[in-house]
């Protein structure tokens, strides 16, 4: 790590001074800007937004808001909103906290014996300790435990299950081993924490164990914490394993807002909803699941199943016999979020969005308060504009969400609130890890991708030149291969970004973060930005300052970068003349994704069971209609009303009244979270999951469903004349 550290103090040495190009105010050869009819004078004010982000700035906010652990609900939590309202009036926002009543959980009592075989002991659950970390014995500090797990005792024989993917359970029955009231063990990465379960109940599992392999983000990795940024023996990854793919947000109150006001019986049981686990499950380090896992029979794993402890690892079933005794204590919590706005001088029904979740398990320094710190120093950016006297176009709204741990419970409950203003939204912009390290990562909408593109190229990166121009190295074939953020917390399922144009890789948004009620149940366009780096104490006690001093970014540049980044997308959104979607690119990749489907049902189910004729002429329709409207969008009409209509409805329209099938509040029919790996999109959800099933009768109804989309969409871009 040394060698990162040292490039990063001499970037910093050069960003002591602002970058001249980006300061200076534009001459008027300012570059076109897409959207704008005066590209000159949008320049002047994103000069000026640009200059205000400070590092040391973020590095204050960041040690503020991570000096206490602040899960949701807790006062540290309302006391980290009360900081952020304070942060956004002082730069004029029009500031409120918001509140919402959700269920969720805090841990009693969480124990975990080896029962057998005899005389075996193990080590924990342990507390999470390394030597010399300054944050690790605070009291607050609440145990390792997971989200949305039932209270329940269990005593049974182990299985262990790889990832707990369902292919990795089909191994088992191959093996002819019986999950059948066991308890299962696995390791997290791969998919979503919530699939893993939801996979184990599926197969009659009792309970289920998730423990943090040193293969996947411990010492075979690298150093681990305080030597290196790997996760030590005894750190845990907490995390809700609700099941978001039913449905984010209150587990009680699906496509309605959690208002303190709600009466209960207008809330569903939580025992009887989609979104709870049935089985009891909780999360340990790989120091405590060692003598259990080294003392399982049975046949020996498939080699890729084992990890880096030293033995074989076995499947089991036993010898080794756990009793699980786990006690939550389930209430209805209070939950902060904060609002601020601008409201816009010529559009103030049409909003733009920008948010970031602020609680923690523990003191979140990378995830999220990376997020809250660069984001509170885009909002100092946006006040020094109002300060110069700028107002924007359109209402400009920053979130600071809260429950986002538990299941993006503050966004989607605030979007559920707002459903009828955000019908008419432009976009919406999500930063939750913003830093973990220096490699630019985004995701997007196939209508923003273009966008993002140019946000970069006038944003000056932490290390010099773009950040655009860092970003194009880092995506090279013979870049040295960096770990993203959402790798280290097991997705490495990430559906790769369609490369249609040739130009740097936009990743497809799934789910795991604050844009899926935006997007997913709303149809608002959006993107998702982060830089990341090797990062192993995710959800641990370790995520803390002296982590992100020591390996996240200790300069702050990379923090100085993202507000930037972050906040010049929302800037130059609210101000556009014409909105800047690309529908071109949304049709390239609709028509990539149709394609692979094709191939997919062809093996399925032979080559002419499906017809995909339809629903590739819809796709071609839509992209075409995409190519058309581009075209005028390059040259903005003075009243752009109607183009601004036909470009926002057109997102709109590929949301289908009735939802996804078993799971109607998401209605998105391009973009969803799988059902089977939670965080990964999956793309064209209703066909593709419907061809995983081997439901072709399921299958051809979806193609229609998606035909119908896509017409609507293409009929509403023709809409403009
Ligand atoms: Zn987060």
């Amino acid at each position: 790590m040394k060698l990162l550290s040292a490039a990063i103090l001499s970037s910093s040495l050069l960003l002591a001074l602002p970058p001249t190009d980006v300061v200076n105010p534009p001459t008027s050869s300012s570059p076109a800007i897409f959207g704008f009819r005066d590209s000159g004078a949008e320049s002047t004010v994103e000069s000026r937004f640009l200059a205000a982000p400070e590092a040391k700035l973020a590095e204050e906010h960041l040690r503020i808001l991570t000096q206490a652990p602040h899960m949701a609900g807790t006062v540290e939590d309302k006391a980290t909103a009360d900081y952020v309202a304070q942060r956004f009036r002082d730069a004029g926002l029009d500031t409120e906290i918001v509140e919402y009543k959700v269920w969720i959980n805090y841990p009693l009592e969480i124990s975990v014996d080896l029962t057998a075989p005899a005389g075996i002991t193990m080590h924990g659950p342990t507390r999470e300790h390394v030597d010399n970390d300054p944050f690790q014995d605070d009291p607050r500090v609440v145990m390792p435990f997971n989200g949305m797990s039932p209270s329940g005792d269990v005593e049974a024989d182990v299985v262990y299950a790889n990832y707990g993917t369902p292919e990795d359970f089909e191994k088992l029955d191959k093996l002819k081993v019986d999950v059948h009231g066991k308890i299962v063990l696995v390791r997290y990465g791969q998919n979503f924490r919530g699939v893993k379960v939801f996979v184990a109940q599926e197969h009659g599992a009792a309970g289920v164990i998730i423990y943090s392999d040193p293969a996947d983000d411990g010492w075979k990795r690298g150093d681990k914490y305080p030597d290196g940024p790997w996760r030590p023996d005894t750190g845990v990854q907490r995390g809700s394993t609700g099941y978001m793919f039913e449905f984010p947000g209150d587990p009680t109150t699906p496509g309605v807002a959690s208002l303190p006001s709600l009466p209960d019986a207008k809330r569903i049981s939580p025992h009887q909803s989609a979104q709870m686990p049935k089985i009891p499950v909780t999360p340990m380090s790989y120091h405590d699941i060692w003598p259990v896992l080294q003392h399982l029979g049975g046949p020996a794993s498939p080699r890729e199943w084992q990890g880096a402890l030293p033995f074989t690892y076995h499947v089991g079933p036993g010898p080794a016999k756990l009793k699980m005794h786990l006690k939550q204590d389930y209430q209805y919590r209070t939950l902060w979020d904060v609002i601020g706005r601008v409201s816009g001088s010529e559009l103030p029904d049409e909003w733009v969005v920008a948010g970031n979740h602020r609680d923690a398990w523990v003191y979140g320094a990378v995830d999220p308060n990376s997020g809250t710190a660069a984001m509170l120093e885009a909002v100092h950016g946006v006040g020094a504009l109002l300060k110069s006297g700028w107002k924007p176009k359109r209402t400009l709204i920053f979130g600071s969400w809260d429950g986002e741990e538990e299941g993006l419970m503050g966004s989607t409950e605030w979007v559920e609130e707002h459903e009828s203003e955000l019908a008419n939204a432009a976009a919406y912009f999500n930063m939750d890890v913003a830093v973990s390290g220096p490699k630019f990562g985004a995701s997007a909408v196939p209508s923003l991708k273009q966008f993002l593109r140019d946000v970069t190229k006038v944003v000056p990166g932490a290390k010099g030149g773009t950040v655009y121009e860092a970003w194009q190295k880092a995506a090279q074939p013979d870049a040295p291969a960096t770990q993203s953020p959402t790798e280290a917390i097991g997705d490495s399922r990430r559906t790769p970004a369609a490369q249609v144009k040739g130009d740097v890789p936009v990743g497809d948004l799934g789910s795991g973060s604050d844009y899926t009620a935006f997007l997913q149940h709303m149809g608002v366009p959006s993107s998702d930005v982060s830089s990341s780096g090797p990062y192993g104490v995710y959800h641990s006690v370790f995520d803390n300052f002296a982590w992100f001093k020591k390996f996240g970014d200790p300069d702050f540049v990379y923090e100085q970068q993202m507000a930037r980044v972050f906040g010049l997308q929302a800037v130059r959104m609210s101000d556009a003349d014409v909105l800047p979607y690309d529908y071109e690119e949304y049709g390239k990749e609709i028509a990539a994704y149709l394609d692979a489907a094709q191939k997919r049902a062809q093996d399925k189910f032979g080559e002419h069971a499906l017809d995909f004729g339809p629903v590739n002429a819809a796709a071609h329709h839509f992209e075409s209609a995409g190519v058309k409207i581009l075209a005028k969008q390059k040259n903005p009409p003075q009243d752009a009303a109607r183009m601004n209509a036909a470009l926002r409805g057109a997102e709109r329209a590929l949301l289908t009244p009735q939802g996804l099938p078993h799971r109607s509040w998401f209605r998105h029919v391009i973009y969803a979270p799988g059902e089977y790996t939670g965080y990964a999109a999956v793309v064209i959800p209703g066909v593709n999951e419907a061809l995983d099933k081997g439901d072709s009768e399921r299958a051809r109804a979806q193609l229609a469903v998606l035909a119908a989309a896509l017409e609507r969409a293409a009929r509403t871009l023709e809409g403009y004349r």
